[in-house]
């Protein structure tokens, strides 16, 4: 594993093109200006200037959608193994890239390289996975009556836009593009603006693969004005939203007068319960991965912890040894587990968490106080003695944050985990096999995980209820967004046809 002082003259390296040309908008194959002028991008590591991105508007957006609905007869009409090709190639490109690709993203977004180094492995595999569904998707079937052969066909939406958040915006892009390519959309993608590196890197990745000009546009810029506009463009078929639940709403609302199909992935509150049978030393150990790693700035992050009352002692005290001892630092040390947060505004919300969690009589048993630095760093924190009606159990922290609630049984262990406006994911520790098929029946989630920490399967569906969102990506659900199903009816021969008038 290369050192921090290696890892800095390399991110140097792959930092001077942006220092130098900034990052453009990407329209039909070519670089273009933002008709907003430029913004500013800094480190989330020491607030430095990383480069000017061109801050695109409704003229940007509008360009992109043509160019995208342009490109799209022609990429929905080439050979599905052509496509494959394609994408296969753009999963060799994202590899041979790799290390540039998890540099830039640790210092745009402040995640540590120990878990970025995987999202461009990651990333590839979306492509793979998704290349080898064009082959073998199912298209179509024959429905047939005795009077007519009921075909179904499922087609291509058409230019569809991708809206991305800054927490990995790599991998979250390749989860939503890799789909959408395969399906024989066209998109406009529009990142996030606290975090655009990555994504400059994988459209220019895309198209050195042969990704013909104008099926995959990006423009960057904010979400009032550039995503607003995306989501209203009357070319622009359907929206694949990832981030808050609150934007999730508003994309609905901006959507609806061009009635946009729309899947959003939101946030989450997400409960991991332990109960007293579990195995507890691995329990403890997702416990802590699923809210520490990543900077705890993931949407299936297990922020509340559900410890029953006859454990809840010991398990704690193990908690608080182990989240003591957890580094933070430089996201580029290959040692550090926690790097700084994205930006400014995002510090002071999770650190305005610890003033809260103390006012609403929780205890902070570890961390809780920012850290001094020139970045954004936070320590990883715990709170326990928590109830499930104060706001650190009910709101979406995003960051390296526990709330630790004490339960008596498994009823109120339900009731506290379903309390919640959120329904993303749910984490079960038991060894009662009946007990953890009767609590994940009734758990309030699109995804639960059993003795295990999340675990990604590509087919299986990935998706939230409640807040969390609407829709399901992986495997074949993600071709249920990205197409439509068409009915064709033939007659098979001169059945009755009602005649009217004479
Ligand atoms: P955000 O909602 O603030 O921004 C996400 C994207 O939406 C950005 O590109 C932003 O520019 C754009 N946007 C903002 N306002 C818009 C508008 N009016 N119209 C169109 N686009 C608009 O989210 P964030 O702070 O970047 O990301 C963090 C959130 O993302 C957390 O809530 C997290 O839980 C969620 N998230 C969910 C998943 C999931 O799979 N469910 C995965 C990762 C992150």
């Amino acid at each position: 594993m290369s050192t921090l002082a290696e890892n800095l003259e390399n991110l140097a390296t792959h930092l001077e093109r942006f220092r130098v040309s900034g990052i453009r908008n990407r329209i039909a194959g070519k670089d273009c200006a933002g008709s907003g002028g430029t913004f500013t991008t800094h480190s989330p590591v020491d607030k430095s200037v990383i480069c000017d991105v061109a801050r695109g508007d409704a003229t940007d957006i509008d360009a992109a959608a043509k160019a995208a609905q342009e490109a799209f007869p022609a990429w929905r009409d080439m050979p599905a193994l052509e496509r494959k090709k394609i994408l296969l190639k753009i999963a060799d490109g994202i590899e041979a890239r790799a290390e540039e690709i998890a540099l830039c993203e640790c210092w745009d977004t402040g995640q540590a390289l120990r878990f970025m180094s995987k999202a461009a492995i990651r990333g590839a595999e979306n492509f793979r996975f998704f290349a080898d569904q064009v082959t073998s998707a199912r298209d179509g079937q024959n429905l047939r009556s005795p009077t007519l052969m009921n075909i179904t066909t499922r087609v291509p939406l058409g230019p569809v836009g991708v809206i991305t958040p800054w927490n990995t915006p790599f991998m979250l892009s390749t989860w939503k593009i890799a789909p959408a390519l395969a399906a024989g959309c066209t998109i406009v993608h529009k990142p996030a603006e606290l975090s655009p590196l990555s994504a400059r890197l994988l459209v220019e990745i895309a198209e050195d693969a042969g990704l013909p000009p104008g099926v995959w546009n990006m423009v960057n810029g904010f979400g009032e004005d550039a995503g607003k506009a995306l989501c209203e463009h009357p070319d622009i078929r359907a929206i694949a939203f990832v981030g808050e639940s609150r934007t999730g709403s508003l994309i609905q609302k901006q959507g609806a007068d061009t009635l946009k199909r729309v899947h959003l992935e939101l946030g989450g509150k997400n409960p991991v319960i332990v109960f007293e049978d579990a195995d507890l030393d691995r329990a403890l150990d997702a416990v802590i991965f699923m809210i520490y790693s990543i900077n705890g700035e993931r949407c299936t992050s297990s922020s509340r912890l559900l410890v029953q009352e006859s454990i809840r002692e010991d398990f704690e005290a193990r908690l608080i040894e182990r989240v003591n001892a957890i580094q933070v630092g430089h996201p580029l040390d290959p040692q550090t587990v926690i790097g700084p947060l994205i930006g400014e505004e995002h510090f002071a919300k999770v650190t305005s968490y610890f003033d809260i969690a103390k006012e609403d009589g929780a205890t902070i048993a570890a961390g809780g106080a920012p850290i001094k630095s020139d970045g954004y760093f936070v320590p990883p924190t715990l709170f326990t003695d928590a109830k499930n009606d104060m706001r650190i159990a009910r709101e979406e922290i995003f960051g390296p944050v526990l709330t630790s609630i004490a339960f008596k049984d498994e009823d109120e262990a339900l009731r506290i985990a379903n309390d919640t406006p959120y329904g993303l994911t749910g984490y079960l520790w038991t060894n009662d096999l009946t007990r953890a098929l009767r609590f994940s029946d009734r758990l309030e989630a699109g995804m639960i995980w059993v003795n295990s920490e999340n675990v990604r399967h590509l087919p299986t569906p990935f998706g939230g209820v409640k807040a969390s969102g609407i829709g399901r990506d992986g495997g074949d659900w993600s071709f249920e967004f990205y197409m439509e199903q068409k009915h064709i009816g033939f007659a098979m021969g001169d059945h009755h046809i009602p005649r009217l008038g004479v």
